[in-house]
């Protein structure tokens, strides 16, 4: 099997059953994702156990490509703490800007960075990682893609 076929076999599959798709009743931080090139729009919940990530779950509607990112980010970031969640985002926006040294260590989330291809997806697929982001600053306001 070819590599590209891997990951497009991941990318079909956490569109098909999304993980952590779900929302959550009691989370300590959330924020919402908003992609208007492409009209993505989800929100992030976190439940924080002190500086780990406890739970973490989204729910919104997409293209295939920012559902699959963000279920492939909620597998990634749960357990994480803080500091390895943020980690992850600046591996992330250094594999969609193109630094392919990055693939290894990101293992499935490699996946993603087969979009860098389609410059108009790239937001699709770091719609997720920028809502991470604001949940874990305390944004009120909605994560853009801009
Ligand atoms: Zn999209």
């Amino acid at each position: 099997m070819e590599l590209a076929d891997l990951y497009r076999d991941v990318i079909l599959d956490h569109n098909r059953s999304p993980r952590n798709f779900r929302r959550l009743q009691s989370p300590t931080n959330t924020a919402q994702g908003f992609n208007p090139l492409c009209g993505d729009k989800l929100t992030v919940y976190l439940v924080m156990d002190g500086d780990r990530v406890d739970d973490i779950a989204f729910e919104g509607s997409g293209c295939a490509i920012s559902v699959a990112s963000s279920s492939l980010m909620t597998e990634a970031v749960r357990g994480k703490t803080e500091a390895e969640a943020r980690t992850l985002f600046e591996r992330m926006h250094a594999l969609l800007a193109g630094e392919t040294g990055e693939a290894e260590a990101l293992g499935k989330l490699a996946a993603l960075g087969g979009v860098r291809q389609f410059p108009s997806r790239v937001k699709c697929a770091s719609l997720a990682w920028h809502a991470l982001i604001a949940a874990l600053d305390g944004a009120q306001q909605p994560a853009k893609t801009e």
